[in-house]
């Protein structure tokens, strides 16, 4: 339920209401926008059809939520969320870029790819110490050292930092060393995880499912949203199809229907998405060209080396390429890059 507040709502009132609400057991968000406030009450809707709180003073209109996301719809908001990260805001005009190795593996590699792809305007930096793998064979991250090489190599280079928690039992770890939680496709339907990672003040990108519906996908933000923390960047990064050409099918159709539905920064991956870096550049163009917010792509200065993802990786040269031509397509669509 949406209670729409009058323009000229007082404090007193918009408590008296609250404290209604509240005493009826629901849980209130209450949001202060610059024209209006509203208060969003979530919970079970059907005490409130007994309380006429559209009498209440100061109460303009009461609205059901029909979707069953309610803080990361569009009715609950209906301006666009703009998450800042340390002065980088992801969802303004600015496309951000975040871009990085898939796996942080020894700091002077890091440090390398780091200064290169700030110099092409990279404002994120990305690296995994905890990678989830699909064999346990393969390599599993450097664990906290890694972590540490994040920190240092993004307080060096000036940009904000982004890397997976898979784990709840790390997120007072990953808390230490990272700006941005990033929740990888595989556990977007880690509901405990979410709902952990929805205690903290962190910025949270997170990453669609392999075979997550839009609807799935909201409800996982939702779950994030309901614990106390709407900072939370999606992430479309390809989904699970028949088709083998590609590692994944980019559902660049995601970003406008993800844009209606729901108020948060959309950033795509294409990396993730088509699996080979010579795919990257188009569909990284098209993202922008259909209204993402940002985008994720890997960087690695030696990819025939690198221990996870080397063939989606690009090199530093081709992404400074890259850059280039995005500029352009962002500015065709009014975003600066
Ligand atoms: C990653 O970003 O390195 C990653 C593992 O992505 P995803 O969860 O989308 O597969
Ligand atoms: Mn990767």
């Amino acid at each position: 339920m949406i209670i729409v507040l009058k323009r000229d709502a007082t404090d007193a009132q918009i408590d008296h209401v609250v404290k209604k609400v509240k005493d009826l057991g629901l849980s209130v968000h209450l949001s202060k926008g610059s024209e209006r406030s509203i208060i969003g009450a979530i919970g079970d809707e059907a005490v409130l059809t007994s309380t006429p709180l559209d009498a209440f003073p100061g109460v303009e209109k009461v609205m059901p939520i029909l979707k069953p996301y309610k803080l990361v719809s569009r009715d609950f908001q209906k301006e666009d969320s703009v998450i800042d990260i340390k002065g980088v805001k992801v969802g303004g005009k600015q496309v951000q870029v975040i871009s990085g190795p898939c796996s942080i593996e020894n700091k002077s590699i890091l440090l390398e790819v780091a200064k290169e792809v700030k110099k092409s305007g990279a404002t994120l930096l990305r690296g995994g110490a905890f990678k989830p793998r699909t064999s346990p064979y393969d390599f599993q991250g450097l664990g906290e050292e890694g972590l540490k090489y994040l920190r240092e190599v993004g307080d060096e280079t000036g940009m904000p930092v982004v890397t997976e928690l898979m784990d709840p039992r790390d997120i007072d770890l990953i808390c230490r060393y990272a700006d941005v939680i990033q929740i990888g496709a595989r556990n977007m339907q880690n509901f405990r995880l979410l709902k952990e990672v929805g205690k903290t003040d962190k910025a949270i990108l997170l990453k669609r499912g392999l075979s997550a519906t839009i609807k799935e996908f909201l409800m996982s933000a939702e779950y994030i949203a309901s614990m106390g923390n709407r900072n939370i960047i999606l992430c479309e990064r390809g989904i699970r199809t028949y088709e083998t050409a590609t590692r994944n099918t980019l559902d660049l159709s995601a970003i406008p229907v993800l844009r209606e539905l729901c108020h948060l920064p959309i950033v795509v991956d294409p990396s993730h998405a088509v699996g080979r870096w010579d795919l990257v550049a188009p569909m990284a163009k098209a993202a922008i060209a259909a209204g993402a917010d940002g985008l994720m792509i890997e960087t690695h200065a030696n990819p025939e080396e690198a221990l996870c993802d080397g063939a989606q990786s690009l090199k530093p040269n081709k992404f400074d390429r890259l850059m280039g031509e995005l500029r352009r397509v962002a500015e065709a669509v009014d975003r600066t890059l």
